[in-house]
């Protein structure tokens, strides 16, 4: 993928503070930093989101993605962490090269607010919702 950003971290034709890497997983650090430590890690073959990672390759990037955040909780005094994968622009995802975000958290000082608001559709059948999740597995 000739303009893909995360590509050219990959190629080494743009820079990158490499945290991880071996033959198929790279993770650097994410250059806004929305807590201390904030790190991507991708597969360094391009897909364009989750979906579309092979199985394999998706549980090496999430083995790494674990790695991390022990190393984040171990060396930097995080008390937690979010783990991340945006899909798609309607999820928020801005780059369109696979990445799971590992975001450390920290007790009372940091800024980042995930927060599930509750759902205004009242109609809603979990049984129904579950039978059409079920049928495409
Ligand atoms: P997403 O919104 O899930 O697609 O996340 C993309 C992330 O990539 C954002 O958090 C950006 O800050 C980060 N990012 C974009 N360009 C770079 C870069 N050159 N180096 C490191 N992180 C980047
Ligand atoms: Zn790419």
């Amino acid at each position: 993928m000739e303009d893909c950003i995360f590509c050219k971290i990959v190629r080494g034709e743009i820079p990158c503070y490499k945290v991880y890497e071996d033959d198929e997983v790279l993770a650097f650090l994410d250059i806004s930093q929305t807590t201390k430590g904030h790190t991507l890690v991708i597969p360094k073959e391009h897909f364009q989101n989750m979906l579309y990672c092979p199985k394999d390759l998706l549980a090496k990037v999430m083995g790494v993605a674990q790695h991390i955040a022990q190393a984040q909780v171990a060396s930097l005094g995080a008390n937690g962490v979010n783990v991340l994968i945006n899909t798609n622009e309607v999820a928020g995802q801005t780059v369109m090269h696979f990445h799971v975000h590992v975001i450390p958290r920290y007790s009372g000082e940091d800024c980042l607010r995930l927060e599930f608001l509750s759902n205004k559709i009242d109609h809603l059948s979990l049984p129904a919702i579950a039978d059409e999740i079920i049928k495409k597995l």
